[in-house]
Formats: structure tokens, sequence, C-alpha cells
């Protein structure tokens, strides 16, 4: 009582501990009954009558309180919430809201201090029995020698009790997972309640099968929603009856509110609800004892824990002769006092339970799919008790269905050449590239794609072959691209940049058939026309290209993608993106990120036009952004990090379609982004999707960078370790299907089969691919990404395996230890921990030789003995930060003039890409 008192005093209790009990009349009330049986009630009830004085001691009130009778403007939830004066008291009021003659409803408030929920079934039995005039049993001893008396136990068991406590109390986690919840309220807020469905039959069978009581069921139930929510060892407050035998028909506050942290972890639910039984044996022996005198420091709250639960039995049947009177058990005083309260009352007729939250800090569709989860494990506990607590099912059928839905597939059978030769057909003369060396019109393209192709295939090049692909941007790259889609092959881009160990690994991994590069390029333009056989148009299950992706075994492995998947993409990103046969796309990326296939092929099958970005100026915002305005470029693609380095650089293009995506757009940058553009997608998909898998629009103001939602043909699920789909609003893993899912990886049937797994929601023969990715449903239904459930890093765009790196370094004969990971917030650099006595030199440049440049680690720092976790793996986060790299020191003389024009431009990529002020 004196927390709650003190709660008042601060304030924060709203309406909380408000009390409503109504009881609606239907026939003829006798009202002046009423109002004298009102007042013996209060006569029987002095504590109804009572006030409290500013030391917490219980008074009698001025003047005890008194049926009023009034028509039906009132309104019952504002009389409910109409604050109490607790040192005038009186702690409750009656007042009869009489809408008709022969309708009214009698609406009672007690406060919390002075009563509880078994107080409302004495008074209404009293009540009753006083209006009919029946006789009632003595009283008893009167509510003050009841509270005597309490004292006197609890000072006997303090001392046990606080030893009890220091042993099981831990504050609350102020992080309570709970799908939805923005925060938990830290005062009573407005208040909204629905309907748990339970079936008091089945739930009481079960209990008796188990060896537990109906409460003690309930409560492991919670307990278990809340872990499977993620809570590991949940906190419950819970409500005590602390009434004894004779206080039995006393009014009067006799509960006492206690929390039990519990985790759940037991087999089978029946394990669980018997551990919680024995737990709570214990506790009840300090029933009485009120937390805050066992706990020292426990600060005043409206609530113990962010979660409650109260439970009671009431049989009372409100018998008012002459009138049909029903009482609303469970009637919500309006506040929330947490950010979730579970009320049940088990009365003869069905076991009542409603679920009171705060709609401010959890939407009422978040709470309503939260009391459907508790309904539905409920039901699946009554079915079988023995059941798993792991595998219990969670969401109801209607939700179960909704998140994992398929979208609609469209119309199979095109591919990227037969949509390609379309708009051949319809504008042969229209420009399809503009590039650094000139222009080709569609027919022009299409003439020289079908005379390489000739040529490829006279080369060996068959169905189904890989050809490599290894030519700056340029016409006769795109030409190439076609060529080899034509003569039935499948690119597999060789960047140039790459040392030339991992291309000759590639073209092993992959078997290329042969290569083109510039001097098959001038070979190819050199020989006469050649008109061989007919060329086969690619089906949409021939592959389009292989794409290789750091590995984190130590081998990088090629995505190999079909056509459908290739074609499935461009038609599911030209809607959201808008993109028409007036629109005309800038070609800045790398063959080697796939991503580079939607800015050449989108516009093409669309009947737009590519302009080629020169390979000198992709990094050069200013150029880039000439470039724009003088070719009218509508759509620019670009990794976060690539957009950060274009605006730092100037770029500026106030009507292009700006699409972001590979790696995580920090929301600064995007709302930067999209201050300076026309439309701003982000675009989210891993290499083996097939480029995109979903997109959000992103609106200004810019309060957050989701991934928003799938693209047509494709389907998102967010599944749990076992599979079965997670929570709204809980962090999963996304797993993604439909027409975007690569055939898998080239040459590597374990891995496939570990990351592309058969689709159980989906269509027969369906797959997933398991991203690797944690991400989460925003209340709005879109995608939040989170981050990754294993090492796998974004560095600047670019995918990376720390496994790969390791295994690298491990082949160092210096080396005995490796750890790689990524560290630093603003300015993120690859470290390489390493226990070796080699040089960091000497490390780099072996690294060096195999590894593209973005894999090779910034840092190196050698360490006696990799940090290891108790149980006896790497330790990453307890690796030490490296130090900061030194300033490279150049004597003043040597210093540059400062710079000007092109070589100032120069100069201001180089400091942004390397992060370093002293780039002269
Ligand atoms: P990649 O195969 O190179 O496209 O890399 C795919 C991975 O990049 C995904 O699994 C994500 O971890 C990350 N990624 C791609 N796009 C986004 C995005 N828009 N937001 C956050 N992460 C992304
Ligand atoms: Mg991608």
């Amino acid at each position: 009582m004196h927390g709650m008192w003190v709660t008042e005093q601060a304030g924060v209790a709203g309406t909380a501990f408000h009390v409503p009990l109504t009881t609606s009349f239907t026939g003829e009330l006798d009202i002046p009954a009423l109002r004298t049986a009102c007042g013996r009630l209060v006569a029987r009830h002095p504590i109804l009558a009572a006030a409290i004085r500013d030391d917490g001691a219980l008074i009698p009130s001025g003047a005890p309180p008194e049926l009023i009778v009034e028509g039906s403007t009132v309104d019952i939830p504002e009389e409910i919430a109409r604050p109490f004066d607790l040192s005038a008291g009186p702690l409750a009021r009656f007042r009869l809201v009489s809408a008709e003659p022969s309708r009214h409803v009698l609406v009672i408030t007690a406060h919390h201090l002075g009563f509880d929920g078994g107080s409302k079934d004495i008074l209404i039995r009293d009540l009753a029995a006083l209006y009919r005039g029946a006789p009632l049993p003595h009283v008893g001893p009167s509510y003050l020698e009841h509270v005597a008396a309490r004292q006197t136990r609890v000072d006997a068991l303090l001392a046990e009790a606080t030893t009890y406590w220091s042993a099981h109390w831990r504050e609350p986690d102020p992080l309570l997972l709970l799908p939805g919840l923005r925060g938990t309220p830290v005062r009573a807020e407005p208040g909204a309640d629905l309907a748990v469905p339970v079936d008091q039959r089945l739930i009481q069978q079960a209990a008796a099968s188990v060896g537990v009581s109906v409460f003690e069921l309930l409560l492991a139930a919670i307990h278990i929603l809340l872990r499977r929510y993620g809570n590991p060892a949940p906190v419950v407050a819970i409500d005590v009856s602390t009434r004894t035998e004779q206080a039995r028909e006393q009014i009067g506050l006799f509960v006492n509110e206690l929390p039990v942290r519990w985790a759940p972890d037991g087999p089978s639910v029946a394990d669980v609800a018997r551990g919680l039984r024995t737990r709570l044996r214990e506790l009840y022996r300090f029933r009485e004892v009120p937390l805050a005198r066992a706990v020292r420091g426990l600060t005043p709250r409206v609530a113990l824990a962010p979660v409650s639960f109260s439970y009671r039995k009431s049989t009372v049947e409100p018998e008012f002769p002459g009138v049909a009177a029903a009482v609303d058990w469970l009637r919500f005083p309006g506040s929330a006092r947490n950010a979730l309260h579970l009320h049940a009352v088990d009365r003869p007729d069905a076991l009542h339970m409603r679920l009171q939250y705060p709609p401010h800090a959890l939407h009422p569709d978040a709470a309503a799919r939260i009391a459907g989860h508790l309904g539905t494990l409920l039901g699946a506990i009554a079915a079988d008790p023995g059941a798993a607590v792991a595998t219990l099912p969670l969401l109801p059928a209607a939700e179960r269905d909704r998140l994992v839905r398929r979208s609609p597939v469209s119309p199979a059978g095109a591919t990227l050449l037969s949509a390609f030769d379309a708009q051949v057909r319809a504008s042969p003369q229209a420009i399809a590239v503009t590039g650094p060396g000139g222009r080709l019109s569609y027919a022009a393209l299409d003439g020289s794609s079908r005379r390489w192709a000739h040529r490829l295939r006279a080369a060996g090049v068959r169905r189904g072959d890989r050809v490599g692909i290894r030519l700056p941007r340029s016409l006769p790259m795109v030409v190439a691209l076609f060529a080899i889609a034509r003569a039935g092959g499948a690119y597999v881009p060789l960047d140039p940049e790459y040392p030339a160990d991992r291309l000759a690994f590639i073209a092993t991994d992959a078997g290329l058939r042969l290569t083109v590069d510039q001097f098959t390029v001038d070979r190819l333009m050199a020989s006469p026309s050649a008109d061989g056989p007919r060329l086969s148009t690619p089906t949409p299950d021939d592959l389009a290209y292989t794409i290789y992706t750091s590995g984190s075994t130590g081998r990088p492995k090629g995505v190999d993608v079909c056509h459908g998947a290739l074609f499935g993409l461009l038609a599911a990103m030209r809607d959201p993106l808008g993109s028409t046969a007036r629109d005309v796309w800038l070609s800045l990326t790398s063959l080697s990120f796939d991503i580079s296939a939607l800015e050449l092929f989108l516009p093409l099958v669309t009947g737009g036009r590519v302009v080629l970005a020169p390979e000198t100026s992709t990094r050069d915002g200013t150029a880039l952004g000439e470039l724009v305005r003088a070719e009218g470029v509508t759509h620019v693609q670009a990794t976060p990090s690539g957009w950060r380095v274009l605006l730092a650089g100037g770029f500026h293009a106030p009507t292009i379609v700006a699409v972001a995506g590979g790696e995580a757009l920090p929301v600064p940058l995007a709302a930067q982004l999209r201050g300076t553009v026309a439309r701003l997608v982000n675009a989210y998909g891993p290499t083996e999707t097939t480029i995109w898998s979903t997109t959000a629009e992103i609106e200004p103001p810019v309060t957050a960078a989701p991934i928003g939602t799938p693209l047509a043909n494709t389907r998102a699920y967010l599944l749990d370790e076992l599979l079965d789909p997670a929570p709204y609003g809980l962090p999963g893993e996304l797993y993604l299907g439909g027409a975007g899912v690569a055939r898998g990886y080239h040459g590597r049937p374990a891995l496939t089969a570990e990351r592309f797994v058969p689709d159980p929601y989906g269509p027969a023969g369906g797959r997933l691919y398991r991203t690797g990715d944690r991400v989460r449903y925003a209340e709005d239904g879109t995608l939040e990404f989170l981050g990754r459930v294993d090492n796998q890093v974004k560095l600047r765009g670019h995918r990376i395996e720390p496994g790969e790196v390791e295994a690298r370094l491990l082949e160092h004969p210096g080396v005995t230890e490796a750890a790689v990971v990524v560290r630093g917030d603003d300015d993120p650099r690859l470290v390489a921990y390493v226990v070796s006595d080699a040089a960091a030199a000497d490390l780099r440049s072996h690294l060096a030789r195999t590894l593209p440049a973005p894999l090779v680690p910034n840092a190196y720092v050698a360490l006696d003995r990799m940090p290891l976790t108790p149980n006896g793996k790497l330790d990453r986060a307890a690796l030490p930060d490296p130090p900061r790299p030194a300033p490279v020191a150049s004597a003043p003389q040597d210093r540059p003039q400062p710079a000007t024009g092109l070589v100032a431009r120069i100069a201001g990529i180089w400091q942004e890409v390397l992060r370093r002020p002293d780039i002269g």
C-alpha cells in the first residue's frame, strides 16, 4: 500500500489505481432501496469512506460516499477517470447512470489503496444482499486491525524476505522485447484493452494433467511467450493475494505485487509449469512482504515490471430481485501502468482474459497481434501440455498466412534478348547506347552482337558455356554482353583491377570457354561478317551470368544466375523506378557488381538509352553531374559509399531518380541525397537473388531508411532457426524466394544446399535463399535492415567474408592465427589481427597477390594470442582497437603547393576515398 501511495503522491499513477466495477440493470430497479443499500454497505466497510493522511495513515473521510443518481449524460469512462482527492476521501464513489426508466448502470469506482479484485466479489454480494434485505455473515475484525496484524507478520519475516529477494530480484531489463513496442512507459498512460481468447475447459484439463493450477499454467504461458519474443529471463509482476481466512468478508487491499523472474527453458511446457510452481511456492512464503521493504533503494514506480499478470477466481452472482443484473468484472480503468498487463478473471461460465496496453507505446495492431500470439500459444498448450517449448506455435493462421504470402508471378518465358529484340523491331533507329567512343542505335547494337555471336560460336562457345569478359566500360563491352548471350553463353566478369591470381582462379573455377578481352575484340572487329548457323535464343532456364563473390571458407564463389531471374528483376524494377523509353540510365558500376546489369539492361529492354560513364569519371561528382545534364540522364544507381563520394565531389542532379543500395543506407546520407535528387529508392538484395529483392521509396523528411517491400516475383520471409515465421515486429533472418533465386554456387553443391533451402511456404519445388541478414517489419509493414547474423561485412559497398581474408593470411608461413574484422564507425577499416612474426608490409603484399584491393586489410595488429570466449571460440568483441594510422609526416618543403582545378578535385576525391586529409 505504501508504494502505491508514494506513486500517487509522485503524480505518475494517472487512473491506473482506479478500480471500476460496473453493473447494468435491466428492469424495475428500486432506486431508493439501492441508495439505502449503498449507505449500509459503506457502514459495513468503512474503508470505502476512508481518507489518507499526509503520512499515509487511513482516517475516516469527512463525508461518506452516497449514491448519486444521474441521467444518461454521464460519460462512464470519464466518471471512472475522475481523480480522487485522497486526503479528503472517500476512497469510493457510487453513481447510477439511468439511460431509460428500465435501464441503469451502477458505476462504482474505488481506489486501489482500499480495494482489490477480491473486494469486487464481496461488494457485489453484500450490496445485493443489503438491497434485498438478506442477512450477511459477520465481517470480522476491522480493516485497520488486519493491516496492523499484517504489519507484525511482515516485520517478523523481513530479514528472511530480504535474503530471498537479494537472490531473486533483479531490475527488469529496460529493453523489453515485444513486437511493435516503442519504449516502455514509466508512468501511467491512457490505455486500451482487448480480449485474449482462452478455452476454460481445455486449460483446466491441461493444468490438472500437469499438476499445476490454472494460474500457474497461464503464468508459464506468458513467460514462454516473452521467451519466444527473445527475452531470456522475463520478469512478470503478479498480484499475490494476501487475504487471510479472517479477512474473508472484508473489503480492502489484500494483494501484493511481486515479480517473478523466470527463464522458461524446460524441454516441455509441463516441465516449465512445474518448475514455475516450485518457484512460486518459495515466493509465497513472503507473499505479504512488500517488495519495497525487502529491497533497499527500490524506486517508487507505477509498475514493478513492464509486463504484469493478475488472475483471480470469481463466483459471486449478482442477485438483485426483480431486475436482471450483469457485472462487468473486467472493466478497464482507462490507463495502462506498463507495456502489457494481462488481466484474467476465472468465472463459472468462462475464463475471461484481457490484455491492457498503452496505445501510445504499442500500436493497437501490435497489441492485437500479441493477443493473437498468446491465444495461439494457449490453444496449443491446452491441446498438448507436453509440447516442446521451442516449437509451440505462436502465429494465428491469418498472421502466418500474411507473413508468408505469395506475390504475383509475372508472365514467364521472356528474357533479356526477347525483350531487347522487341525494342529493336519497334524503334531500330533509336539510340541504345552512348559511350566515350560514340553511340549505337538499337539496330546497330543488334547487328554487331549477332555478328560477334556467330564468331563466338565459331570459336566453340556453346549453350551454357561460361565466357569471361574483361573489357573497360565501352561500346564493345555492351556488344560483347549481348553477343555472349546470343551465342548461348553466360558472361563472367573479370575485373581488370583484380590481381592476376584471382582472375586465374575465377577462370579455372568457372571453366571459361574463352575470355572476351581487348585482343578478342580487335579480332572480332577485324574478321569479315560471318553468318553462321542460326543463333538460338536462350530460355529462362539458361545461364545468364556467373558473378564471383567473397567466400567465407576462403575461396570466392561463383553465383549462377539464369535468364529467367535476370529478366524477372528487370520486369519487376521497371514500374517502381518508372523506367520508360524516354529514360536515360547512367552506367557507372563495374560489371563484377551485379547491379551493373540493371543499369545496362533495363534501359535496353524498355526502349531507353544507356550512357556509359568514362572509367575516369565514375568517382568524380562534378564530372558526372555534367554528364547527367549533357546527356539528359534520368536514372543513376550507386552504393551509399559511392553516393557519398559523388556528393562530396559536388554531384548535383535535381531531376534524377537515384537508386542507392548494396549496403546499409545511413539516414543522414539518405537525407542529404534525397535533398539533391527528384526521387530516392533504397534497394536491397544479395547477388544470390539477382541484383535487388526489395525497394523502398525514401521521401522527405527522411527519418528512416528502410529496405522496403519485396519486388514483384519475390517473396520475403523473416524466419527463426526452425524456419518458422518470426512474429511481426521482431527480428528474423531474411529468406528470399521467387523468380530471382539463383541456380546456386557454381561447382559447390554442399554450399549451395546450405544456403538455398526448399521453400516450406511457396509453390512445390520452390527454393529460398538464406540471406544471413537480420531484418524486421516496421510498423508500416516495410522491412528494416538490422545487420548480419554472421561475420560478413560490407565495406564501402564491397562484400567481404572475413573468413576468406583469414584463410589467405593463414597461408602465409609466418602466421599461426588470424582474425579479420571491421573497426571504426565513421571511418570503418578492415583490420587483421594475427599471431605472427611477419611484418605488416609483408602480410599486406602477400594478400594483395590474391585478393582484390577492398579485401586487403588497412591495419595489422600482432597479438600474443587470440582472445577467446568462455567456450573457446574467438571473441571478436574483445579484439583490441588498432592504433590510429599516424598521418604521413612530410617536411614542409616537400608539401605540394595548394592544388587548384582538376588537381584539387582529384586530391579531394582521394581524401574522401582514403579518408585522410593529408593527401596533397
Ligand atoms: P551483394 O551480394 O554484394 O549484393 O551483397 C548483399 C548484401 O549486402 C546483403 O545480404 C546485405 O547484407 C547487404 N545489402 C545490400 N543492399 C542493402 C541495403 N539496401 N541495405 C542494407 N544492406 C544491404
Ligand atoms: Mg546486391
